[in-house]
């Protein structure tokens, strides 16, 4: 039986996570987490009965608790219910299918713990890869990824050695906004932003799709799973999301990995690997598929992978910065507090205000992270005229 805890699993990840628990006898969550949605997590704890789970505040916890009065659990909240979470005996895998920042202090004590870590989580290890990478490899612990591109790359590997890839090649939608100039950019609201072309996600990933920061954050992460270059890195505009990646490995042979946009096959391989099982669903269709097309990725207009590629070549606390100030700049946008295009303006110019730490500690990622949190939310306040 193969134990599992899920932190966030009332999301996107998460659901589709206990989706794939639901087809197998012999996996077993032990342990959940929610932040404000306890009417989902109650009816989760009843069908998958785990013995630990934890909400985002007290006052929902002992909410829980009088709703669940009935079963044997143990409710937590907070950061410290979530390390309590990463950190439980029984558990074998921890899948982080939280957004943002606040998955960097589960993941390591999960890590510390001996846990393998199903990650979907791409924040922490573009802000706190540098600690991540080496603590797992020195407790013998595995990063699978759950991220589909990285997955693709994780899959075109499997059997092959590290040292002669060549290149990544990270495919790309290009979001609802693909073939637009800034001047439209101007005038688009949330919800256009929100239909993504392919993939149905949380609001904040998929706001991350359409102004590219997302594939900026991808670069990031992909450079700590495969341990390369960022100049071994490129992104390639693949609109129909059929090709997940690919791999060039030195003789100039290209692996790709191709299926229909379904998250649960990334999830339920990082979660078996390396075990490949059945997935009920669509099959590509070469019959029907009578094209896939390629384009390079507009970076002029969507400015996500140059403002990434500039905060890794600075390194050290900037990579917390470019993170920060966009969950907070995203944060806005989807409250319309400020317009699409000063996402980008709000992570600039936090960047540009920042004097970089090398290698930074886990304190001081941190502390970074709520500073930039304060000033971006100055710089919005700003932005209303407030
Ligand atoms: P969602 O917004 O759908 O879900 C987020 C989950 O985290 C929910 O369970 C939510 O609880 C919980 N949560 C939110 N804020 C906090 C907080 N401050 N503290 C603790 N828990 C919190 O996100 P997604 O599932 O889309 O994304 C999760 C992660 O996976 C992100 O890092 C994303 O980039 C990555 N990812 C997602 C993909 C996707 O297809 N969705 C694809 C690849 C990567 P509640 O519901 O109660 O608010
Ligand atoms: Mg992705």
């Amino acid at each position: 039986m193969k134990r599992i805890v899920i932190l966030g699993s009332t999301g996107s990840i998460g659901t589709q996570t206990l989706d794939v628990v639901r087809s197998y006898k012999d996996i077993e969550v032990v342990g959940l987490s929610a932040h404000e949605n306890i009417t989902l997590l109650e009816k989760q704890i009843r069908e998958f009965r785990p013995r630990i789970v934890s909400v985002g505040t007290e006052s929902l916890a002992r909410e829980l608790k009088v709703r669940t009065a009935d079963l044997n659990l143990r409710i937590g909240w907070g950061m410290d219910g979530l390390l309590e979470l990463a950190q439980m005996e029984e558990s074998e895998v921890l899948v982080t299918a939280v957004v943002g920042m606040i998955g960097i202090r589960p993941t390591i004590d999960a890590i510390r713990a001996g846990k393998n870590i199903a990650l979907a989580n791409k924040e922490t290890l573009v802000t706190a890869g540098h600690l991540i990478m080496p603590l797992a490899q020195g407790c013998g612990v595995k990063i699978l990824p759950v991220d589909s591109e990285h997955s693709a790359i994780y899959q075109a590997l499997h059997g092959e050695n590290q040292r002669e890839i060549s290149r990544l090649l990270i495919t790309a939608s290009g979001g609802p906004f693909r073939g637009k100039d800034r001047a439209f950019l101007e005038h688009v609201t949330v919800q256009d932003a929100l239909k993504h072309p392919n993939w149905a996600m949380g609001r904040k990933i998929t706001i991350d799709s359409a102004t590219l920061v997302n594939k900026g954050l991808e670069i990031l992460e992909a450079r700590w799973l495969f341990g390369v270059d960022m100049d071994q890195i490129e992104v390639v505009v693949q609109p129909k999301s059929i090709i997940h990646s690919m791999v060039e490995f030195l003789d100039g042979a290209v692996i790709a990995q191709m299926g229909p946009p379904d998250m649960r096959l990334p999830i339920q391989y990082a979660l078996f690997f390396p075990e490949r099982r059945y997935l009920a669903g669509e099959r590509l269709d070469f019959q029907k598929l009578t094209e896939l097309t390629f384009e390079v990725p507009d970076t002029e207009t969507f400015q996500g992978i140059p403002l990434a590629m500039k905060a890794a070549r600075i390194g050290g606390s900037m990579l917390t910065v470019f993170n920060a100030a966009n969950e907070r700049a995203v944060d806005a946008f989807l409250h319309e507090k400020i317009r699409f295009l000063d996402i980008y303006a709000l992570i600039e110019e936090m960047m540009a205000m920042h004097k970089t730490i090398e290698a930074p500690k886990l304190e001081e990622i941190l502390e970074v992270e709520q500073e930039t949190y304060e000033a971006a939310d100055r710089w919005v306040a700003h932005a209303k005229g407030c």
